[in-house]
């Protein structure tokens, strides 16, 4: 590894890897994934992509009306129509990249429908269309000689200089500073500053912390989405997401007794966005005074679940449910930040030479809520534009980072024991689906004092301490926005 960079890009999700590919192959690159390449948020992704790849039954104007819809006109416009008329050329070139999608047997695409979507628009590999497009970017990613990418390397703390940044790095007990002249954080979600969520171990908002501590413009960081349908498990933190898909092919929801409920709440019964559908449930557990909700997608037969979907029914199997037999438990759970890093179309942050993609960035084309399975589309079409700016900033010329001597100093106090737990317990009984005023006003007095001992308590610079920072920062911005 060499310790100066063009540009050091923080997280290996579709949206770092997306925009990795686009640099030309004299452009140094650093990549870096706390975890292995392949745990991520978007290794996750099960229901696909959205995206309007022909117009005989579709068109840009109806995914751009169903994207505004789902986000309660609250989005940026203009970063909606971005992603919906430059998304099909982005997943038009995965698709020669070599990620495959599922195909019927005439060889077209196969779309299915999600939640919100008008139109069959989401294309899809299985249930497993994250891990197909990671394992493809991966490869290719890997074949670049520009790249150097380090996985099990966690980024603690970024430090901005004049000419660029320096990353100080954590990697089998021993630190290490990278730098680079421009930063692009993709860093993924913050799933776990909660108790229960869908997102892996690595989403814990540490670019947000990063570009917070710099001084970056954060942005509408309390618009999360709470997933209606994750498998109840009583036990484990990241929660198996039953997808939207399942609900898309006919599963129906049904309560304690039952019975569908979902024309209680809203015309478009299961399909309704994600948002109507958790807090219907929400409401009917206070109208039944039970936390019991059941998916039955039963009808479909043995053979077609087994076929469409391959890793939830293994999954559920696993749990002991046979989602061909049985009724599949299920309860919301958080799943995704529609908030994050303020960036404009091209991923620039207020920050110079700063940018963001994915899910850590507010493009604002979610508005309120994300309508399914535009994300990994949000992170191709803007990991893209990111990566486009900086290089053409690069081609006219730019001062270098300069590297300076400086030594990490990691030592200092052990961090107390349940730091983490006390955050996520603030946060799921203060802002959980329907947010309770008093537990947010408690909570965000609890938050502010929590993150103030981290800050002041001379702690050693360990992963722990730096996530439980991170997880810390980013709760304590989202109280302190609904607290207004
Ligand atoms: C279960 C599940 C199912 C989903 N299904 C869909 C779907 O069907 N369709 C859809 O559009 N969206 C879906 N989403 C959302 C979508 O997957 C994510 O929004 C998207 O993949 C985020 O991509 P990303 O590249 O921004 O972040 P991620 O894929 O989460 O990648 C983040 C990267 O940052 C790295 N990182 C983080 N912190 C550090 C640090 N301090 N140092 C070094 N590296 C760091 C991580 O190691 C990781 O490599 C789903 C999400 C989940 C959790």
């Amino acid at each position: 590894m060499k310790k100066k960079y063009d540009v050091i890009i923080a997280g290996c999700g579709v949206a770092g890897l997306y925009a990795a590919l686009e640099f030309n192959n004299k452009t140094k690159i650093l990549m870096l994934s706390k975890k292995e390449q392949t745990v991520s948020g978007s290794a996750l992704a099960q229901g696909g992509v959205a995206a309007v790849l022909d117009h005989e039954d579709d068109s840009f104007d109806l995914h751009i009306e169903d994207t505004l819809i789902a986000g309660g006109y609250k989005n940026n416009v203009t970063a909606v129509e971005t992603l919906v008329r430059e998304g099909p050329q982005d997943v038009l070139k995965i698709l020669e990249m070599g990620v495959e999608f599922d195909r019927d047997e005439s060889g077209r695409l196969f779309k299915t429908l999600e939640g919100g979507h008008s139109r069959h628009r989401i294309v899809h590999h299985k249930d497993q269309s994250g891990w197909e497009m990671v394992k493809k970017l991966l490869e290719a990613v890997r074949q670049r000689d520009n790249i150097d990418l380090l996985e099990n390397t966690m980024i603690l703390g970024i430090e901005s200089l004049h000419n660029g940044f320096r990353a100080d790095l954590f990697q089998s007990g021993e630190y290490f500073s990278a730098y680079g002249s421009f930063l692009l954080l993709a860093t993924g979600g913050i799933g776990r500053v909660y108790k229960y969520t869908t997102n892996p171990s690595t989403s814990t908002g540490d670019g947000i912390r990063f570009a917070y501590e710099m001084g970056a413009k954060i942005k509408n960081l309390s618009l999360v989405q709470f997933h209606p349908t994750a498998f109840n498990s009583p036990t484990g933190r990241e929660q198996f997401l039953i997808s939207e898909a399942v609900r898309g092919e006919g599963a129906y929801l049904l309560n304690n007794d039952l019975e569908r409920f979902m024309n209680k709440y809203d015309e478009r019964l299961e399909l309704a966005p994600r948002d109507v559908v958790s807090r219907s449930i929400i409401l009917e557990s206070r109208r039944t005074g039970s936390n019991n909700f059941y998916l039955d997608i039963r009808r479909k037969g043995k053979e077609f679940l087994k076929n469409r979907f391959p890793a939830i029914s293994a999954a559920c199997l696993e749990r002991g449910v046979d989602i061909s037999e049985d009724l599949i438990p299920v309860f919301p759970c958080q799943h995704y930040l529609m908030g994050g890093i303020d960036v404009d179309l091209n991923g620039r942050t207020t920050i110079p030479r700063l940018y963001a993609a994915g899910e850590c960035a507010h493009t604002g084309v979610h508005g309120g809520n994300r309508l399914a399975s535009n994300s990994l589309l949000e992170a191709l079409v803007f990991g893209r534009r990111a990566a486009q700016d900086i290089q053409r900033a690069l081609e006219s010329g730019y001062s270098l980072v300069e590297v300076k001597d400086y030594k990490i100093r990691p030592q200092g106090a052990p961090l107390p024991k349940g730091i983490r737990t006390q955050v996520r317990d603030i946060m799921q009984r203060a802002y959980f689906v329907m947010p309770d005023a008093l537990a947010i006003r408690q909570g965000h007095a609890r938050l502010e004092e929590i993150l103030t001992r981290l800050h002041n308590g001379s702690f050693a610079l360990t992963p722990s301490y730096c996530e439980a920072l991170s997880i810390a920062t980013v709760a304590t911005i989202i109280l302190r926005e609904v607290d207004e």
